[in-house]
């Protein structure tokens, strides 16, 4: 609304620092203008309304205003103007940047340090911060060397991580002033929207907290549409949000300076320097700090990724090792015992596992058998695609619900290559803050030593234990790259182990199947009661014996024998009792015959020897001597006297098996009809 001398105000109020002016987008009109325009150009902000910026800045400063933002959105660098107040030089530094169909001018004056002797600062830090070996140092340098620019009481660096909790990494401060290094904090100091506006306006400045606000004047003839279109919140002169004010006063401080440090992925870190009084800051050394942050960050991410190479070299010697462990066929229980202590180290886990269908080894700490085997069959069931799968926060997931997870908070589990996904390569890691890692490692537990009142603060620096109670520190992409490629030679040593074992199986049921064959053959041709030839096998060998007679001449004899009356001691003693009289009678029998001579049982109480090279005297003789044998026999119970009736059959050249062995059992036959006990031969038959 149109005021009294044809201005108006805007609801934009900045800090008293600096001046701040809004042009058309042409740069041929002021629309805008700071109440105390009149302190830093020597002329009242109502008269420069409507009128054209050439007044301010002159026709040659402001060409080169009108060339840079036809290029760019901001200017290259800030431009500086000179005025004349009472006589006195004063220097100004202008900025200026575009905002929709605005023109943005902050105006600052450039007042104390020599810019000689401010480079040679900056200079020398940048120098240390290009030879900082570790983000540690860097961190540490970067510190020191903003404070030795702005001279605030303290200068802190946060780091925040994935879901936003941060932590204080480094620290300078002003002797006497309380730490905060080690500090933690949840993401509730900054949410998100807040972290988010910082990647845009990442540098912000408030030399005084309590140095009261300037109102911005409005050209009379701008609608409220206009107005509103106009985006100022880029300039650092903007007034403290009431976020800013409580934080300040939360540090009991009264001057901020904060810096994004802002990495590939957004918002990695801030800056924040603070003091309890007021800082005047000279617009260069601010930029200066700027600077020197900027050179941190390319370095900060220079040895991120170099120290993230380092790691996968160091699991790459792992695998080297893992590679010279193929030819001996470890089993996965025996590879986590070798590598695991390791292998927990460079993974800042606290357990791992091996599930290979059904059969799982642990090391370290991980939840209890019965839970890691339902993990393992909920992984299997839910595992679409063959990409880890990662938590955090293990208690939250639907995956581990109901189960006891003991220590275990963060979990990265790999899928074994495979047909089909059953076996896991699990690293499980601790709560928050338990692993040792430079990204947050807590010194000094100040939580409760933090002072001031705010109650946001308070809440957000006392709550981060309970915001990341249950959790893990997050699995960075390097590390679940490096653990795929571990699981990968974990799972082919596995099967190499498992071929071994395959084949060490394989032998032995060899061995037993062998074994089993010679049981087999020994049975198709023995007799288990005895152990004698059985049947098939004395015709067998009585069939070579007429063919070795045929083709050399060589005469032999057949002796049958059966014992006398057997069904009488089967009858009196028992059938077991005669089984073991068969048994005597053949080992006795057996005692007397000559080394050529075979043994076999025909059947029954029936036995036949093959005498070989005996002709009809010395088959009798034979005969004799094994009757005389089988009489000896005593079986324990059995009280009578064992005797068998024997027939002899000597070899005819026409002898067929049947033949032989027909004149034998007749002269068996004749022997029994003799009277048994005694010995008949074929003569005559
Ligand atoms: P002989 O003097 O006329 O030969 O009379 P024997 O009783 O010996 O003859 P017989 O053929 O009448 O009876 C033979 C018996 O042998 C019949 C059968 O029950 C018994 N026998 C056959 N094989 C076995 C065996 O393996 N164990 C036992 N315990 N008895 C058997
Ligand atoms: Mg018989
Ligand atoms: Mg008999």
């Amino acid at each position: 609304m149109p005021g009294p001398n044809g201005f108006q105000r805007s609801s934009l109020r900045i800090q008293p620092c600096g001046c701040l002016l809004v042009l058309t987008r042409s740069l041929d009109r002021i629309v805008q203008c700071s109440a105390n325009a009149e302190y830093f150009l020597q002329v009242p902000a109502e008269t420069l309304l409507d009128q054209s910026p050439e007044g301010v800045f002159g026709a040659r400063v402001l060409a080169r205003i009108r060339r840079e933002l036809a290029e760019d959105d901001v200017l290259s660098g800030p431009v500086s103007i000179r005025k004349e107040n009472k006589g006195r030089q004063i220097r100004l530094q202008v900025n200026a940047f575009r905002s929709g169909a605005w023109v943005v001018v902050e105006i600052e004056p450039l007042t104390g340090l020599g810019t000689r002797r401010m480079t040679g600062t900056v200079n020398r830090w940048l120098g240390k911060l290009a030879n900082a070996r570790n983000p540690d140092d860097l961190m540490n340098i970067l510190v020191d060397g903003v404070r030795d620019l702005v001279r605030f009481d303290r200068v802190v660096v946060a780091h925040f991580d994935e879901q936003g909790h941060g932590v204080f990494l480094a620290e300078s401060k002003r002797k006497g002033v309380s730490p905060l290094r080690g500090q933690r904090f949840s993401a509730s100091a900054y949410p998100l929207a807040k972290r988010s506006k910082m990647t845009r306006h990442q540098v912000r400045s408030i030399p005084d907290l309590e140095a009261g606000l300037v109102p911005v004047l409005v050209s009379g003839g701008m609608t409220k549409e206009q107005l509103a279109a106009v985006d100022a919140s880029g300039t650092v002169l903007r007034a403290p949000s009431r976020r800013q004010t409580a934080y300040l006063n939360y540090f009991q401080a009264q001057a901020l300076l904060s810096i994004a440090i802002v990495g590939p992925s957004g918002l990695w870190g801030l800056v924040t320097c603070t003091s309890q009084k007021p800082v005047p800051l000279a617009p260069t050394l601010r930029d200066a700090a700027r600077t020197l942050v900027l050179m941190a960050t390319q370095r900060l991410f220079l040895l991120k990724s170099r120290m993230e190479a380092q790691f996968l070299q160091r699991v790459h010697k792992s695998r080297d090792f893992l590679a010279a462990d193929i030819t001996v066929g470890l089993s996965p229980a025996r590879m986590l015992e070798k590598y695991a202590p390791d292998w927990l180290g460079l993974f800042r886990a606290s357990g791992m596992a091996y599930a290979n269908s059904g059969d799982i080894a642990a090391l370290g700490e991980v939840p209890p058998a019965a839970s890691l085997d339902q993990l393992v069959s909920r992984l299997n069931a839910e595992q679409q695609g063959r990409s880890p799968w990662v938590s955090a926060s293990l208690k939250e997931e639907p995956l581990a619900r109901g189960l006891e997870l003991g220590a275990a908070c963060g979990l990265l589990a790999v899928p074994l290559p495979g047909e089909r996904v059953t076996s896991w390569f699990m690293v499980f890691r601790g709560e928050h803050g338990r692993g040792i890692y430079w990204e947050g490692r807590p010194e000094v537990d100040i939580l409760t030593s933090a002072p001031g009142e705010e109650e946001t603060f308070r809440k957000a620096f006392g709550s981060w234990l309970e915001a990341t109670e249950g959790s893990s520190e997050s699995w960075k992409r390097v590390e679940r790259l490096a653990a795929v490629d571990l699981a990968e030679d974990m799972a082919l040593l596995a099967s190499i182990s498992e071929i071994t074992r395959l084949n060490e199986l394989l032998k032995t049921e060899r061995a037993a199947l062998a074994q089993a064959n010679e049981q087999l053959s020994h049975a198709a041709s023995h007799d288990s009661l005895t152990g004698l030839w059985n049947r098939y096998r004395t015709e067998y060998e009585l069939d070579r014996e007429l063919a070795k007679a045929r083709r050399h001449g060589l005469p032999f004899s057949v002796l049958l024998l059966d014992v006398d009356h057997f069904k009488n001691i089967n009858d009196s003693w028992g059938h077991a009792a005669g089984d073991e009289v068969l048994r005597e009678v053949a080992r006795k029998a057996a005692d007397v015959l000559r080394q050529e001579d075979h043994l076999g049982r025909w059947g029954g109480e029936e036995f036949v020897i093959l005498a070989t090279g005996a002709g009809r005297g010395d088959g009798v003789a034979l005969a004799e001597r094994v009757r005389q044998a089988v009489a000896e026999v005593a079986v324990p119970g059995v009280e009578t006297v064992i005797t068998a009736s024997i027939g002899v059959a000597t070899w005819r050249p026409e002898d067929k098996r049947k033949s032989i062995i027909q004149r034998a059992d007749r002269a068996m036959y004749a022997a029994k009809k003799g009277g048994r006990n005694r010995v008949e031969t074929d003569e005559g038959l």
